[in-house]
C-alpha cells in the first residue's frame, strides 16, 4: 500500500501513522527523519540539504525529491510506504508522480486528515504539559485532578510558548495555503479520501481502516 498522509499540525497525525505502520505494515516516511539520518551519514545529498538549513533556507524541491526517491528505492518500501511531510507542493507531487511511475509504482490513496481551525486552535490553547515527566492534559478535554499538578508525578505543568491562539492559528494559516493546491491536485486524481479529524483517535483510525481496507 502506497499512501500519503496530510493534515495540519495537531491534527493527530503522528498517532494515526503509528496505527497504520503497525495494522499496514508499511514503512512511515518522513522527510525530516531522511534528513537528519543523510545528514548524519553524510552524504552528498545529506551535505547540500545541511547547506541550506544551515542558512536558515527551504531545501529546494529537487534535492528533497531526490531525498525522497533515495529512501524510496530501499527494500523495506518494496512491500509499500507511508509518506509524512512530504510532498508539501503541487511541484512536489508532479516530481513523486514521475519518480513513482518510473519504478512502475502509482499511489493508492491520499489520507487527508481534516480539523477546523477553532478545533485546533482550542485543542492547542489548552494543552498543559508536565514539566517533569512530559506527560500531557488539556485544561478541558484532559484536566488533571488537581489543577497544575501532574496525576502522574506530582510535577508542575506549563503551557508550550508556541501553544498561544495568535501562533497557532498562524501556522494552521500557512498549512491551508500551502497544502490547498496539493488537495485539489489529488482530488482531481480521484485518490483522496478526506478523514475527519474531529472525532476521538480510535474514531479516526477506524475511518482510515474503513478508507483503506481491512486487509494488509
Ligand atoms: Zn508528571
Amino acid at each position: 500500500m502506497r499512501l500519503i498522509l496530510l493534515g495540519p499540525p495537531g491534527a493527530g497525525k503522528g498517532t494515526q501513522a503509528s496505527g497504520i505502520m503497525n495494522k499496514y505494515n508499511v514503512p512511515h516516511i518522513s522527510t525530516g527523519d531522511i534528513f537528519r539520518k543523510n545528514i548524519k551519514e553524510g552524504t552528498e545529498l545529506g551535505k547540500k540539504a545541511k547547506e541550506y538549513m544551515d542558512q536558515g533556507l527551504l531545501v529546494p524541491d529537487e534535492l528533497v525529491v531526490n531525498l525522497v526517491k533515495d529512501r524510496l528505492t530501499e527494500d523495506d518500501c518494496k512491500k509499500g510506504f507511508l509518506l509524512d511531510g512530504f510532498p508539501r507542493t503541487v511541484a512536489q507531487a508532479e516530481a513523486l508522480d514521475i519518480e513513482l511511475n518510473n519504478l512502475g509504482w502509482s499511489l493508492d490513496k491520499i489520507i487527508n486528515i481534516e480539523v477546523s481551525k477553532d478545533i485546533l486552535v482550542e485543542r492547542a490553547v489548552g494543552r498543559r504539559i508536565c514539566k517533569n515527566c512530559g506527560a500531557t492534559y488539556h485544561v478541558k478535554f484532559n484536566p488533571p485532578k488537581i489543577s497544575g499538578e501532574c496525576d502522574v508525578c506530582g510535577g508542575q505543568l506549563y503551557q508550550r510558548d508556541d501553544d498561544n491562539e495568535e501562533t497557532v492559528a498562524k501556522r494552521i494559516d500557512v498549512y491551508q495555503n500551502q497544502t490547498a493546491p496539493l488537495i485539489n491536485y489529488y482530488k482531481e486524481k480521484a485518490i483522496l479520501a478526506n478523514i475527519d479529524g474531529y472525532n476521538d483517535i480510535n474514531k479516526v483510525f477506524d475511518d482510515i481502516v474503513e478508507v483503506l481496507g481491512s486487509e494488509n
